[in-house]
């Protein structure tokens, strides 16, 4: 599972050598974020998650040189976690728990709503610029989803060397190198940089056994695609590696986990199981119930939209 970063580059990816082989690629879509644009590459109508990975957004890159930044009003979430990695700019996250921490690239900030939190996030005046970077939902498993919240800064993050490309591990473990950052679940986050034309082979953990190639009917196979920016690439549970190849310099994110325990239902910054859970969120958060608490920003609260169910 990869999704590229960028605005005119393009990559290739191939599988290794697998059975029955399902691999989609879908085009991210353009959505509302505060006053800003930004391109969601999940969840897809087809295709709702990938592991506990239940949201991807990515925003900019903005000109360079334009009085830009993240403008996010108190707003609260439950069921998940936030994880936020900026490639450029700065932002600062404030939470209910009372955190208050400037993010800057190549940094981490891990949020864990639990059964709920409230935050807010803005880029300081003096500050502004251009921006680029992601933030992605992690959907917290039955066992920690009611439980109480948490806000984790990790300011450096383990990186390592893999063929061609720089990768640093935001999440779970890769190639053997293990983040800090809290993972409720078992799933993996990946930044892979490539910075010259070039060709890397990645071993993936393959969670479940491949599926198929009984009988000896079946012949395995590799399944290659394009890859333009702004799409997502999902391959099979047990597709056992990929090989990336790039002739520009090429950012991804490698992201992937075990099949979560179950669907997820999502409305607004809420992830959950029912509809009467999500209906809850929003009356409690809009009466200004204490679940969420309170956040210290200069922006104004942001109001749940009323469910349409
Ligand atoms: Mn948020």
């Amino acid at each position: 599972m990869g999704t590229t970063l960028g605005q005119r580059i393009r990559g290739q990816i191939t599988t290794g050598r697998t059975y029955d082989l399902i691999m989609k690629v879908f085009e991210s879509r353009a959505a509302t974020v505060g006053d800003s644009t930004v391109s969601r590459a999940l969840p897809q109508r087809e295709h709702r998650t990938v592991g506990a990975w239940c949201f991807l957004d990515h925003f900019g890159p903005s000109e360079p040189g334009a009085a830009d930044g993240i403008s996010v009003g108190p707003h609260p979430h439950c069921g998940l976690a936030t994880v936020t990695w900026l490639i450029r700019g700065s932002a600062v996250h404030t939470d209910s728990l009372g955190s208050e921490q400037l993010i800057e690239p190549g940094q981490l900030n891990l949020m864990t709503a639990g059964r709920g939190i409230a935050h807010a996030e803005q880029t300081p005046i003096d500050r502004r610029g251009e921006l680029h970077g992601v933030q992605f939902w992690v959907a917290q498993p039955e066992a920690t989803r009611h439980s109480t919240p948490a806000f984790e800064h990790h300011a450096a993050l383990p990186k390592m060397e893999i063929g061609s490309f720089s990768a640093t591990v935001l999440l779970g473990s890769f190639g053997g190198v293990a983040s800090p950052a809290r993972s409720d679940t078992r799933l993996v986050g990946v930044e892979l940089n490539g910075t010259s034309k070039s060709g890397t082979e990645l071993g993936l953990e393959p969670c479940l056994a491949p599926r198929g190639g009984g009988g000896g009917r079946r012949h395995p196979h590799h399944r290659s695609t394009i890859v333009e920016p702004g799409t997502i690439v999902y391959m099979d549970v047990g597709t056992p590696s990929v090989h990336l190849a790039i002739d520009e310099p090429t950012r991804w994110m490698l992201i992937g986990g075990e099949p979560f325990e179950a669907p997820v239902k999502m409305w607004w910054n809420f992830v959950g199981r029912t509809h009467e859970e999500m209906t809850e969120a929003v009356t409690m958060w809009n009466e200004g119930n204490d679940r969420f608490g309170e956040v210290r920003s200069a922006l104004g609260r942001i109001a749940a939209p009323v469910t349409p169910w």
